[in-house]
């Protein structure tokens, strides 16, 4: 029984998150399911046995608060070899419960009543809840057509005394543009002599396709020293069910992470920190997943050239956005269910990203597929 008003909800906006829904759907309808991302393939063999191994060595209880110290090394290390930046790994880097995590504690560390948070649309879905039940305030930028490039003349123009933090996502989840050089440079310029910070969601860092360099904030020194950079070893590693990742910000940010963070979750999975730190002493573990996804991003988009489906192109994540404009008149929300159902493969409609869901006909294909999981996506998407 319920006592009625027992409870005033603090996201009473919100309900399940898109991923569960469509997988759930996906799976109910024994449907291919390109819609939550996440690979079909297995992770590396060896990754798998070095958890084992560590497990089996019996490092089965809390790592230290921060972080195993091996791991936190192995990263300041590759930080500084990719982007040219010093991260200290006592102070300075954090694992985390995967990169969600690492972007709640950062907004739950920084954000208070009544600070604006600017957000680019379409957004990743986590940001919005985060910054609400830390009392601040969303401000939404839409990025713009065609490219979802970020119009920096309206963001300067929604900076203002409140603005307390700017959240960016490059390589783009759901769109796969990447953030340039001189985006970079515009937003520091912008910045300069505010007090606002930024968290830099840089999850997909190592699948960026076509020979572009990712621009981490990490190589602007300017944007470095008030930014939390996030990152997610589930993208890097085929195992997003690991939920690992990480945080690293200068020790005044990282100082008020770990605040927060110790009391969310304390620590992150031992043995997984221990296989991690040997893993990635072998470079072309991550710095060859870019070529790997490519290859499927162009697998997947030639298996679909014939259909009547507009191919908007990718630069990065591994996602594909597909317009249906020519199929359908329907909402992307309803078209994406029908697809699912009727044909058999699932997707996330993109109006989900925006505030007021705005319906462009566009919806989301994960490719991080096996290539017989891409044949059959594409047998179906090419008979409609
Ligand atoms: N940010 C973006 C842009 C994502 O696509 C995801 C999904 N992996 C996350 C954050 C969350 O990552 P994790 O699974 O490590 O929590
Ligand atoms: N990041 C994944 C995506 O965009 C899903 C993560 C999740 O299910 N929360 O599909």
């Amino acid at each position: 029984m319920n006592y009625p008003n027992l409870i005033n909800s603090k996201l009473p906006n919100i309900g399940t998150t898109i991923f569960t829904v469509m997988s759930k759907l996906a799976a109910d309808h024994n449907a291919i399911n390109l819609s939550q991302g996440f690979p079909d393939f297995s992770c590396n063999e060896e990754l798998i046995s070095l958890v084992n191994k560590y497990m089996k060595a019996g490092n089965n209880q809390y790592a230290p608060m921060a972080g195993l110290i091996g791991l936190r090394e192995i990263l300041s290390e590759k930080t500084e070899a990719l982007y040219g930046a010093k991260y200290d790994p006592e102070s300075e880097i954090t694992i985390t419960s995967g990169a969600t995590q690492a972007i709640y504690t950062a907004i739950a560390a920084i954000i208070r009543e009544g600070d604006e948070v600017i957000i680019f649309e379409p957004a990743y879905d986590c940001y919005q809840p985060a910054i609400e039940l830390n009392g601040g305030k969303t401000i939404y930028m839409q990025l713009c057509a065609p490219d979802y490039s970020i119009d920096w003349e309206k963001v300067k123009k929604m900076i203002n005394h409140r603005t307390k933090m700017i959240i960016i996502n490059t390589p783009h989840n759901p769109t796969g543009s990447v953030m340039s050089i001189d985006d970079m440079l515009i937003l520091e310029k912008l910045i300069k002599g505010t007090d606002i910070i930024i968290i830099s969601d840089e999850v997909y860092e190592h699948i960026i396709f076509d020979n572009q360099q990712h621009q981490s904030v990490a190589r602007f020194p300017l944007l470095a020293e008030r930014s939390f950079i996030i990152s997610s070893f589930g993208k890097t590693f085929h195992a997003t069910g690991w939920k690992i990742g990480y945080c690293v910000a200068p020790k005044n940010l990282m100082t008020e992470f770990r605040k927060v963070h110790q009391f969310l979750v304390f620590s992150a999975n031992t043995p997984i920190q221990f296989a991690l730190a040997e893993f990635l002493k072998q470079k072309n573990n991550y710095l060859e997943l870019g070529s790997f996804y490519q290859k499927k991003r162009d697998y997947f988009i030639n298996a679909i050239k014939g259909s009547r489906f507009e191919i908007i192109p990718s630069a990065g994540t591994y996602f594909q956005l597909l317009n249906y404009t020519d199929l359908s008149k329907e909402k992307d929300t309803d078209y994406a269910i029908r697809l699912t159902k009727e044909f058999g493969i699932a997707s996330i409609p993109i109006s989900v990203f925006y505030h007021e869901k705005e319906d462009n006909k566009v919806l989301r294909f994960c490719f991080a597929k096996k290539e017989e999981t891409l044949e059959k996506a594409a047998e179906i998407l090419n008979k409609i």
